[in-house]
């Protein structure tokens, strides 16, 4: 079932539940378990061992999660007499939930889901860091039917602070630095998630180096467009080459505010999309509005430039 709540409908992972693919059940963790923790709280079900440590849900299904969703359910069986009572979180669930709860909420961050030890919480904790770079406010131009602002990317901070969009650390393929995953990637024969939505997937544990923060830049511009819902099949013209293009200029911008000069490409020689999103780059520092012969230019080299992504084994791929 599509999910048509405010409060739920723009997190994929619970778009991902309400279709059974798959289900939240016990030993899930993250955001999303944290919304529908919110939700047994909010409809009666009080959650006090999960909300003890941060006073909000840890987003962590043990027993206490398991327990209230059974008594949730037993309650919905009352009156519908097919409603499965299971303890896991899927279709029928979700569904009730959506039709109850229309407002959204924002849950408040809790410090690094999994503990300051966990990698992939420190990871997120240095993307944030990038994200606070006060050079960021000189970026702001309009490209591909996209505005790009400071805001853009204070939306990204946050969506990281409140873990609505994870990082994960990844030996990567040969000339791939980061990607960002906008939808599931599943196994190519088991089906099973390999990297869940909303994920950026870095080959570093922490942002120290021009290359690793204009990495982030990059990545963050991906994951702007698509917390717009832009760039997502069937939903806007906006195609994923866009979003490349768009990117590629944030990251020339940032390049710039960083160190003055024009990337060069670390795999090789002078790149001819960084060469070409440089002027473009130049002309955003200048608040020119950009040249549309260089931004299809750009668009050219990007369109050209694309290539499988097939070491990860994974089908429905929708990384950038
Ligand atoms: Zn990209």
């Amino acid at each position: 079932m599509r999910l048509t709540s405010p409060r739920f409908n723009t997190n994929a992972r619970l778009q991902n539940t309400a279709n059974n693919n798959p289900p939240m059940k016990y030993g899930s963790k993250g955001l999303y378990v944290r919304h529908v923790q919110q939700a047994l709280i909010d409809l009666g079900h009080p959650l006090p061992k999960s909300t003890k440590k941060f006073n909000t849900p840890d987003g962590i299904f043990g027993g206490e999660t398991k327990k209230k969703v059974f008594d949730f359910q037993r309650k919905q069986r009352l009156t519908n007499l097919r409603f499965g009572v299971d303890g896991i979180v899927g279709e029928q669930t979700m569904d009730v939930f959506d039709r109850l709860l229309r407002t959204p909420v924002t849950l408040p961050p809790i410090p690094t889901v999994g503990g300051l030890t966990d990698l992939n919480a420190n990871l997120a904790q240095s993307l944030i860091n990038v994200l606070s770079h006060p050079g960021l406010l000189k970026i702001r131009f309009s490209a591909m039917g996209v505005d790009v602002s400071p805001g853009s990317y204070l939306m990204v901070r946050k969506a990281l602070q409140y873990g609505e969009i994870t990082a994960e650390i990844h030996k990567m393929p040969a000339n791939y630095r980061g990607v960002y995953f906008a939808q599931d990637a599943q196994h190519k024969t088991t089906n099973a998630v390999l990297i869940y939505a909303n994920t950026f997937m870095l080959d570093f544990r922490s942002a120290n180096t021009v290359l690793q923060k204009v990495t982030v830049i990059h990545e963050a511009t991906h994951a702007f467009c698509d917390i717009r819902r832009i760039g997502r099949t069937g939903t806007t013209a906006f195609t994923r080459d866009q979003s490349e293009s768009v990117a590629h200029i944030a990251q020339a911008t940032f390049h710039r505010i960083l160190t003055g000069h024009a990337e060069t490409d670390p795999f090789g020689g002078l790149n001819p999309i960084f060469q070409k999103a440089d002027v473009l780059a130049q002309q955003v520092l200048a608040k020119k509005p950009l040249s549309n012969k260089f931004l299809a230019d750009l668009h050219a080299l990007v369109r050209q430039n694309r290539k499988a992504f097939g070491s990860l084994n994974t089908t429905n791929f929708n990384g950038v």
